[in-house]
């Protein structure tokens, strides 16, 4: 009963965002029903799993690809999936009852992410013709029972879904863990490069990279600035003059960096720089990476622009050599791709304490994304107090607003916690015509207080992800699928409650079977 690749439909492909992911469905039974019986169930199984596959809210394709009955049957799926590098997560559904000890040896063996999905095949019961061969057939409200208690037992970590598979809602939510599965996909790959250090003496960038890449799959690779240096002056010319007509047409450019304009050559360098930093990610398979204004030995200017480009296209960057922040980023990226909205690169900066409408306003020196700009992003030079070189070129806009979520990773020494917050990104009213760099401005939720003393006592970084694309449920199975504390600081938070978690999540650990 297994699918062979020939009788896949490809038709759906084009439409995915991740076309080369899939998603394998088991329906789970056992041989005791007989043929007919398991012959209903192969039918309705691909009838959902075709569903699943054609709905525009699930981005990756959703193969049908067994009906187990067996030990050995579970056990060789999940050892494929394990083995098959499109397969980015598994979903399992108990069509009829599936006796879960069959389970254990697969599940003990399963690498990939797991979603139970607990539905039926029928909606509505056909009160008037229900019979016992109709009971027989649709029993997942006590099969997923048995089913989730050997995976409770197991301690596996797993996201439940329940409702009926044809249900906006089922559908999204499948959807919503899927693009988290395909993050996790990403991350056990993802590669970041570091051009220098940490900024020096700074602590919540720092962090047990060998940590990072055991739970998360994550290589930090650190490069002197040098190696960049390089790669900036093999850079051809014809990158850099391509580079170049991108920033005169995408931004405004202003009049001194305009063709002709007396720091045209400033603009030159920024992409000159951009070309080079470019060459260096392809050549290197890098999707990631870090800078410091402390190591810029060779570089006329600080990367601005490059860096806001680079990550308008999908890159992770973290500023100060924050490689955490960096490889948050990427992974981020990726589960927001085809999703409205964007994601970048922020820092907690400074308040508006007005009382009664106190407020955040994110930034950074230059490196905010231009995804999440409300408006077309203006292109200009200013000096840069630190760092000590020439003025870098950024591009300055509002950021958008509307509900967003802030996550950040730190490294509590014997484990990495994630720390998210709703937040509500306000509209920027006020003219700032003496800040110079890209910013955004929210009220976090359920208050300001409460969220922010929240964060404080949880040891959140000031460095995090911005994201208008993902919500909180995204975060939460991503970190659910890593198996990393999520402190999540959300619209229906209280202080009492999240100082508990915070002192629960200290307490001894169980230890999940992976
Ligand atoms: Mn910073």
């Amino acid at each position: 009963m297994q699918t062979s690749p020939s009788e896949v439909s490809r038709a759906a492909t084009a439409a995915k965002p991740y076309p080369g992911a899939e998603l394998w469905l088991l329906a789970g039974s056992q041989e005791m029903y007989g043929p007919q019986t398991l012959a209903n169930v192969e039918s309705q199984w691909r009838e959902v799993a075709a569903a699943l596959d054609e709905s525009e809210a699930v981005p990756v394709r959703v193969v049908a690809r067994q009906v187990v009955t067996s030990p050995e049957g579970i056990l060789r799926v999940c050892q494929e999936a394990n083995a098959a590098s499109e397969c980015v997560g598994l979903i399992v559904w108990m069509h009829t009852f599936s006796p879960a000890r069959m389970w254990i040896a697969g599940l003990s063996a399963l690498r990939k992410p797991l979603l139970h999905l607990h539905t039926q095949f029928n909606e509505q019961l056909p009160w008037a013709q229900i019979d016992m061969d109709f009971m027989n057939l649709n029993q997942s409200a006590h099969g997923d029972r048995e089913f989730a208690y050997i995976a409770t037992r197991m301690r596996l970590r797993r996201k439940t879904v329940v409702g009926h598979w044809r249900d906006p809602r089922t559908l999204q939510r499948i959807g919503t863990w899927s693009r988290a599965a395909v993050g996790w996909h990403e991350a056990t790959q993802l590669r970041v490069a570091r051009f220098g250090d940490n900024m020096r003496s700074v602590a919540v960038t720092e962090g047990d990279k060998v940590e990072a890449q055991l739970r998360l799959g994550v290589t930090v690779d650190g490069y002197g600035i040098g190696d960049l240096t390089d790669a900036i002056a093999q850079a051809s010319e014809d990158a850099v003059e391509q580079i170049v007509g991108q920033y005169d047409s995408d931004y405004e450019v202003v009049p001194e960096l305009a063709p002709g304009g007396a720091r045209r050559g400033s603009l030159i360098d920024a992409a000159r720089i951009e070309a080079g930093l470019r060459l260096f990610l392809t050549r290197g398979g890098y999707s990631a990476f870090t800078d410091t204004f402390e190591d810029l030995h060779g570089l006329p200017q600080l990367p601005g622009i490059a860096v806001q480009r680079l990550m308008a296209e999908g890159y992770g960057f973290g500023a100060e050599g924050d490689w955490k922040t960096a490889a948050l980023l990427r992974v981020m990226k990726l589960m927001a791709r085809g999703l409205p909205g964007g994601t970048s690169f922020m820092e907690d900066y400074t308040y508006d304490l007005t009382r009664g409408n106190e407020r955040v306003l994110g930034s950074h020196m230059l490196e905010v994304c231009p995804s999440i700009a409300a408006h077309r992003p203006s292109c200009e030079i200013h000096p840069l107090s630190i760092g000590g070189r020439e003025d870098p070129v950024r591009l300055v806009f509002n950021a958008v607003s509307g509900p967003a979520v802030l996550l950040s990773m730190l490294d509590l020494g014997d484990r990495f916690r994630l720390v998210a917050n709703e937040v509500e990104l306000l509209p920027i009213t006020e003219q700032l015509p003496r800040l110079p760099v890209a910013r955004a401005v929210w009220r976090p939720q359920p208050d300001f207080f409460t969220a922010t003393e929240a964060w404080l006592t949880a040891g959140g970084p000031h460095h995090s992800v911005l994201s208008t694309a993902l919500d909180l449920e995204a975060v939460t199975d991503l970190a659910q699928i890593a198996g990393i504390e999520l402190f999540a600081i959300t619209a229906g938070s209280s202080l009492p409650q999240l100082l508990n978690e915070l002192r629960w999540n200290d307490g001894p650990q169980t230890t999940p079977c992976r």
